[in-house]
């Protein structure tokens, strides 16, 4: 059946042994890999577990880990949570992960309570916002970060992990030397100040591993989160390919429904699309428009690109996704399949929607 998600778990494999060259070997890095971008999928979670390069399996949704925490415990790995939890799902925080990002201390007194009541030890990573302006206690109120610090350290049913910092995601700012520099030093005086050892200074996201290879991330940085760098082979700082990963472990199939030869320009008055948006037409003359069974409610249309680059995306509504396949060489008719090669923005749609089908290639 289409819409379909082909995952291919063997170019999955390279990339996450790609990653682990550059991270662990390289880097001198734990690794936790990020599973939120394919909504956790279950076969490739199962590749993770198996695998011996990866340290920590991360989501941002205690949905999914809920999926997977068992079989990662079994192969002795962390789960860990990304989002700042919400005061309403602590019980599951503490149930199904093993270390969580945390940056409102009323959030962690509520753990603190919880793993009480639990009977465990709930590891809380702190976060430090150094200017992406998205989660995180804002890296120059050093006096905040303390006195979350000291609280911290006297809740009995809480450990204190270590420190991270998010970057790239809200704000588009690029790790750099200096900036992670920054996470290093406040991880040292937390050190100095309490007499303790922090276990990790996790030093950000996909946009964090081109740093390795310029030799500069800097010393003290030991752990690095991977999403989009092992799904689709990204630095996301720069938008290059990382050495050794490729862009096509996912492939996201869809069927023509209509092949017709129809005018580029609308007729009639033109009022807004079925999202409100005044649509923009470039007059081509007569075309060959195909129709693809799958549309705006499982794919980002920006973020799919053609495997044949003679297909060109015109549009498309919740249901539908209009080509123009004029130019292709290849003849194509109703019930042929078209591929297309995805961005993060369309992996994300189509692992979410419950309308687009999966295939395994081993
Ligand atoms: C999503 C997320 C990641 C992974 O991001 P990628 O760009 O996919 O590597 C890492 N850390 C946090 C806190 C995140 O929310």
């Amino acid at each position: 059946m289409y819409p379909k998600l082909v995952i291919n778990l063997k170019k999955l494999q390279d990339n996450l042994n790609a990653c682990a060259t550059i991270t662990k070997d390289h880097g001198k890095c734990s690794l936790m890999i990020v599973t939120k971008g394919l909504c956790a999928d279950k076969e490739m979670v199962n590749m993770l577990a198996e695998s011996d390069v990866v340290d920590y399996i991360a989501d941002s949704r205690v949905k999914n880990i809920a999926t997977f925490a068992e079989n990662a415990r079994a192969h002795g790995k962390k789960t860990v949570l990304l989002r700042i939890p919400m005061h309403c799902e602590v019980e599951e925080v503490v149930k199904y992960v093993d270390l969580s990002f945390n940056s409102e201390l009323s959030t962690i007194r509520l753990l603190n309570e919880e793993a009480g009541k639990a009977g465990k030890v709930h590891n809380i990573l702190l976060m430090i916002d150094l200017g992406d302006l998205r989660e995180g206690i804002f890296f120059q109120n050093e006096d905040l970060i303390f006195q979350a610090v000291e609280e911290i350290l006297a809740m009995e049913n809480i450990n204190l992990y270590g420190i991270g910092v998010n970057l790239t995601c809200y704000g588009a700012i690029i790790p750099k030397y200096d900036n992670l520099s920054k996470l290093v030093e406040i991880g040292k005086k937390i050190e100095d100040k309490f007499g303790i050892k922090l276990e990790m200074v996790s030093g950000g996201n996909s946009s964090s591993i081109y740093l390795v290879d310029k030799g500069e991330l800097p010393e003290g940085i030991n752990n690095l989160r991977l999403g989009e760098s092992f799904l689709l082979g990204n630095d996301t700082a720069y938008e290059t390919k990382l050495p050794g990963t490729v862009s096509d472990a996912l492939i996201l199939q869809a069927q023509i429904i209509e092949l017709k030869e129809k005018p580029s320009l609308p007729i009639g008055e033109v009022g807004v699309d079925a999202f409100g948006e005044k649509p923009y037409y470039e007059d081509r003359g007569i075309m060959k428009r195909a129709i693809i069974g799958i549309g705006k409610q499982d794919t980002d249309l920006g973020s799919m690109t053609p495997v044949d680059s003679q297909v060109e995306i015109m549009g498309g509504s919740s249901d539908h996704i209009i080509l123009d396949v004029t130019h292709c060489d290849k003849e194509y008719k109703v019930g042929d399949i078209v591929e297309f090669e995805l961005g993060y923005g369309g992996m994300l749609k189509t692992a979410t929607s419950a309308y687009v089908e999966r295939e395994y290639i081993r």
